[in-house]
This record gives C-alpha cells, sequence and structure tokens, in this order.
C-alpha cells in the first residue's frame, strides 16, 4: 500500500491514491506527496492483518513506561481538553465586551465591576487553554508550522496579550470608561473580540474539518 502526506498539516493518508482533500485541512489532493511507508510512525500506521501476524509470532517488547505527566497529557488529548476548555474565554468575551460597552455608554460602575470580575476568570482560565492547545497542536498535526497554525498561534497570542492587559488596565484605572481615554479601552476590547474570534474560527475548522 501507498502512504501520501498532506503537506500542510503532515496528515498520514495510506491507499492507491491521495485522498480528494484532506480530511484535516481541506487542502486538495495535490498538496500531498508520496512518501515512504517506513518513515511513518508507528501510530500513524493503519492497523493491517499482516503486521498483526507479525507480532502475534514475535512479541514486541512493551512500550516505555510513562510518567505521570506523560499519563496527564495523554488523558488530556483523549478527552479534548482545548476544545473543551476554550468554551471559558469563548464564551464570556463577547459578554464581557458587551458589559464593557454597557458600562461605558451608561457609565455604570456596577457593570463594569460584572465586566472585571468575569475577566479574571478568562485570565486564570487562559494558561490551561494555552497548555492544552500546545499539546493537542504538538501530537495531533505533528507540530505543523502551516499558515493556519500561524494564524492560529498569532490569534492566540493576541487574545492572551489583550485580555491580560484589558484586566490589568482596569484594575489600575477602575475610573477608565468615565475618563476621556474611554474610547482606547473599548477598541481594545473590541481588538480582543475580534482576536478570540478568529481563533475559535481556525479552531472550529480543524475540529470539525468543514
Ligand atoms: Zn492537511
Amino acid at each position: 500500500m501507498k502512504a501520501w502526506q498532506c503537506s500542510v498539516c503532515k496528515y498520514i493518508h495510506q491507499g492507491s491514491r491521495p485522498p480528494g482533500k484532506c480530511p484535516v485541512c481541506r487542502v486538495d489532493a495535490r498538496r500531498f506527496i508520496e512518501i515512504d511507508e517506513a518513515s511513518i510512525p508507528e501510530n500513524k500506521l493503519k492497523r493491517n492483518p499482516a503486521k498483526k501476524i507479525e507480532t502475534q509470532v514475535k512479541p514486541q517488547a512493551p512500550p516505555p513506561a510513562k510518567t505521570t505527566f506523560e499519563k496527564i497529557q495523554s488523558l488530556l488529548i483523549k478527552h479534548h481538553a482545548h476544545p473543551v476548555s476554550v468554551h471559558t474565554p469563548n464564551g464570556i468575551l463577547p459578554a464581557i465586551v458587551i458589559l464593557w460597552i454597557l458600562a461605558w455608554i451608561f457609565d455604570s460602575d456596577f457593570l463594569a465591576k460584572i465586566a472585571g470580575v468575569n475577566m479574571i476568570f478568562v485570565v486564570i482560565s487562559l494558561p490551561f487553554v494555552i497548555f492544552t492547545g500546545i499539546l493537542e497542536w504538538k501530537n495531533k498535526y505533528n507540530g505543523a508550522m502551516t499558515l493556519v497554525f500561524k494564524l492560529k498561534i498569532l490569534a492566540a497570542s493576541l487574545t492572551t496579550a489583550s485580555c491580560i492587559i484589558n484586566l490589568i488596565w482596569y484594575l489600575l484605572d477602575p475610573n477608565i470608561l468615565s475618563s476621556p481615554k474611554a474610547w482606547v479601552f473599548i477598541l481594545m476590547t473590541l481588538f480582543m473580540l475580534t482576536a478570540v474570534g478568529v481563533s475559535g474560527h481556525i479552531g472550529g475548522k480543524l475540529v470539525f474539518k468543514d
């Protein structure tokens, strides 16, 4: 059997010809390169019966024992920790932005406080979201540095930076929305919303493959 690798996301397909479209990053068949089957990592190989018989005859040494950290990592990947955990920032941020805008329009300290408290939750969740994202990228996509992933990393970095700046700015100057610089603050929250939107959009494409 031949093996083909997507030159964009490193997805490996086994068969006589490449798939019409990459099921992961959706590029067309022309982007697939025929590769030597021997170079495919063991965990990417499709089980084939011949191989099974061979292992029965000549049992392989058991895989080296995993460390606790490696066990946690594979559990996190298996249970989709990244797509699940992104719901904290992605779900709360649009609500926070609406709260900031309402707090600004109605000059309400109360609404600003709610937004600020929610922002603390988002900032606390970010290290976990980033960690699980890197895990998934390294394991599922072999750490491929293609345009899709560069954009994703850029958007995630901008989201993180703008969230942290947003929270610190509010904590240092709780009356920012009543000051003449309020529009800069609001503009930044809109930027933050765009960055998280782009991150989520690319992530959704990778997860749902459509
Ligand atoms: Zn691909």
